[in-house]
């Protein structure tokens, strides 16, 4: 790739002598060599999934990743509802072969004596019963060559630096820098952000609100030797409530378990001196039926923490450009929603993207529909997210009954089975209807559960 010049804003639209305007064409010509349609910023799963789809369409699609694939992330558990993405971009045997049967979810809270175990088999659409636990570093690798394949090029090693946009809605000039120094530069029709957490554009366009209602932190690690169930319920994803938040429990394929903690930033602040392995394991041990299941664990990994997180752009879009996935929102991890989410928004960029670019006319229109469609998944699974640690929200899900369907809906829910036409609103409705006079029936229990929330949803000084 050759390095090109950015273009000036204001050159372009002012009357040149002759001289200039020979250079500016000579530049311009030079620009449109490394030009493309779309730059996609961040390889992960929503930079994965928009660059294929668009460069089968023959779109010039150039994908910048700052890491190199196979790199860590967190976020292993997959739902349901990836499962059909995955056939959509060809991935669908890669995926088994690195991946654990996930065929539901366990609820355990020291609260109650039974544990509850959710099968997706019982959810309201029967025809996706199942999901995988990945290693992010495969699975991540798996969706970045497939763009390769579908013809994207990918930049490893290379970081976004700087977005300028054009005047005109023509685009945008993106700048970058390879590991070894060398600053690159595209002049690219459409912009995609799907950097992730890092939220590019977000960022540097000061829209990035942290969520008022939600706070919390992360620790986690991989451990050998934890005794997981047998026979197919092996790969289901346990969550374990305790005191301070809830625990995952994620078996991978070759035996090694994630576990990782999810808590209010007031307990964080509680770790002191102690390392971020000794903290993790003292909360291990205050969760006996997790501590239970650990005794002979084995930790195989660093133990890495992530700090407070829920947040969400005030847009999702401009004119030329989108953001996806967590570049535009990240909620709670609890129903393991984020890949599904950010892999969705992959799908819903390159339809609106296709048609901004080629139908203009028509892009205002595809871009809201993106716009409602990205701000659905956060909306409904936040619903939960906020209740999720409440008395009256814990006892639903440890005695889920199925009045009106509310327990397939739920079940479809935690599927991630929102985007398509299956019927579960009214019923999801009526599970909401239950759970607000089921607090008002215990309004003491309610109201001191929602003052303790409050509290502990306010960032620490
Ligand atoms: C503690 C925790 C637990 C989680 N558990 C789950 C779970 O069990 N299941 C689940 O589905 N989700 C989970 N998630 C969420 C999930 O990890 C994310 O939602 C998902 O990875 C989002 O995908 P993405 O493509 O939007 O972003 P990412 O996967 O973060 O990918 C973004 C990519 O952009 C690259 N990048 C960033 N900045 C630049 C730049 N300037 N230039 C070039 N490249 C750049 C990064 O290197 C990265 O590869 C969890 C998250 C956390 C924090």
């Amino acid at each position: 790739m050759r390095q090109i010049p950015l273009p000036i804003m204001n050159t372009r639209n002012s009357p040149e002598p002759e001289v200039e305007k020979e250079a500016m064409n000579k530049e311009q010509a030079e620009i449109d060599e490394t030009s493309c349609d779309v730059l996609v910023i961040g390889g992960g799963p929503a930079g994965a999934t928009v660059a294929p789809l668009l460069a089968e369409r023959g779109y010039r699609v150039v994908v910048l990743e700052k890491a190199h694939h196979p790199r860590f992330h967190i976020g292993e558990s997959l739902l349901p509802a990836n499962m059909p993405l995955f056939d959509r971009l060809g991935v669908g045997d890669h995926i088994r072969a690195i991946g654990m049967e996930k065929w539901g979810a366990e609820f355990v809270s020291p609260w109650h004596e039974h544990t509850q175990m959710f099968e997706f088999g019982d959810a309201w659409d029967k025809s996706q019963p199942m999901a995988y636990q990945v290693r992010r570093s495969e699975f991540d690798e798996i969706l970045i060559r497939n763009a390769e394949r579908k013809g994207a090029t990918v930049f490893e090693g290379c970081k976004a630096t700087a977005v300028d946009f054009l005047s005109n809605r023509e685009g945008a000039v993106v700048t970058a820098e390879r590991d070894d120094g060398e600053t690159l530069r595209w002049r690219a029709r459409f912009v995609v952000d799907a950097s992730g957490r890092d939220t590019f554009l977000a960022s540097r366009m000061q829209i990035k609100q942290r969520n008022p209602k939600h706070n919390s932190a992360a620790v986690y690690g991989h451990f050998r030797d934890v005794q997981r169930k047998a026979g197919q319920v092996e790969g289901n994803i346990s969550i374990f409530w305790f005191d301070h938040g809830w625990f995952w429990f994620i078996p991978l394929v070759d035996g090694v378990t994630s576990v990782g903690m999810v808590t209010w930033p007031y307990h964080m602040k509680s770790r002191g001196e102690r390392s971020l392995s000794a903290f993790l394991n003292d909360n291990i041990q205050q969760c006996p039926a997790l501590a239970a299941r650990m005794v002979d664990a084995v930790l195989v990994s660093d133990v890495e923490a992530t700090g407070n997180y829920a947040y969400s752009a005030d847009r999702t879009h401009g004119d030329n450009y989108v953001l996806l996935g967590d570049a535009y929102a990240f909620i709670d991890p609890v129903f393991s929603s984020g890949v599904l989410l950010a892999m969705q928004s992959g799908l819903l960029a390159a339809e609106a993207i296709d048609q901004c670019l080629t139908n203009p006319a028509r892009a205002p229109a595809a871009l809201r529909r993106f716009d409602k469609m990205m701000r659905l998944g956060p909306r409904e699974f936040s619903w939960f997210i906020y209740r999720v640690t409440n008395p009256t929200m814990r006892d639903l899900f440890m005695g889920p009954r199925n009045i009106l369907r509310v327990r397939e809906a739920l079940l479809s829910l935690l599927a991630g089975d929102i985007f398509g036409k299956t019927p579960i609103w009214p019923s999801l409705w009526m599970l909401k209807l239950i759970y607000y006079v089921s607090s008002l029936r215990h309004l003491r229990r309610s109201l001191k559960a929602w003052k303790a929330r409050r509290d502990l949803v306010r960032a620490p000084s």
